[in-house]
């Protein structure tokens, strides 16, 4: 039996973290974990680059993706671990996904324009790539978002920190904030189910809608991220709870998206963990 703990919840430069893959598994490494899971949004182009590091310096390399849905208006992320992450079918909707989100993007955009902050989708894409090149990752597969757009209002001067930049413009409610339509969670689950992957409910705490959550979870969501960045030791008890009561796999991790401005953005790598016992039970209820 491995001992140890597993954060099972990080972003690298494959979508909008700062830290290329390998960088992320080094540091997890050093934290004294002894699995890492890598869990872009929408895609699966850092997993490859990670399961190669955790061979080298000795740490389980999870598999994942973290699929961007709507439903109701409001933003869901399905957790994906264990996908059979070379197949076809899987890849194609991913990248579907990724299509919605620059479609999403080039809406923030032209709306920020309209608020009479002039900015171009070229600006944003040139932050991706500088950021993806910082780290030395490769272009394909990788996500753009949101944070990237962020990251130009703060270079633009037309805010000062990316709590701002959400706050005020990017953020639900924000006056840039656009939401067009998405993949429904439903959906997500039997997409994950068909690609031989575990589905788990992401940060159920930022939702607001347990009843929601419940819905998730009669539609055949296996696992509940029952510890989070976010999540307070309320909202920890509620979902074990309500994980327990459904008999889901409880998960936990800390969102880590690497450093901006020099300041760890979301939480730091290991601060939220699991047993690494829990990758079993990933594994076993593909
Ligand atoms: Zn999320
Ligand atoms: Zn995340």
């Amino acid at each position: 039996m491995v001992i140890g703990k597993a954060d099972l919840h990080n972003h690298t430069t494959a979508s909008d973290g700062t830290m290329p893959p390998a960088a992320v598994v080094a540091r997890a490494k050093a934290a004294g974990l002894a699995a890492v899971a890598i869990t872009d949004h929408d895609t699966m182009a850092g997993v490859e680059e990670a399961l190669a590091e955790g061979r080298k310096l000795g740490i389980t390399v999870v598999p994942g993706a973290e699929l961007s849905t709507v439903a109701d208006g409001r933003d869901i992320h399905v957790l994906a671990y264990y996908p059979d992450w070379e197949n076809e079918l899987w890849q194609e909707r991913l990248a579907g996904l990724r299509a919605t989100r620059g479609t999403r993007n080039e809406m923030i955009v032209e709306r920020l324009t309209q608020l009479g902050i002039p900015v171009k989708m070229q600006e944003v894409e040139h932050i991706a790539a500088e950021q993806a090149l910082a780290g030395g990752g490769k272009g394909k597969g990788k996500t753009i978002g949101r944070p990237h757009i962020a990251e130009l209002l703060i270079r633009k001067g037309a805010v000062s920190t990316m709590a701002e930049a959400f706050e005020r413009y990017l953020g639900e409610g924000g006056a840039a904030y656009v939401n067009p339509p998405r993949l429904h969670p439903f959906e997500a689950i039997e997409w994950i189910r068909e690609a031989g992957g575990t589905s788990v409910i992401a940060h159920p705490g930022l939702y607001g809608r347990d009843d929601l959550v419940e819905q998730l979870i009669g539609k055949g969501a296996q696992g509940i991220e029952v510890y989070h960045s976010d999540h307070g030791t309320e909202e920890e008890q509620r979902y074990a709870g309500l994980a327990r009561k459904h008999g889901l796999i409880i998960t936990g991790g800390s969102d880590f998206h690497g450093e901006r401005q020099g300041e760890v953005f979301h939480g730091e790598i290991g601060s939220k963990t699991v047993d690494v016992s829990v990758l079993e039970q990933l594994r076993k209820n593909r």
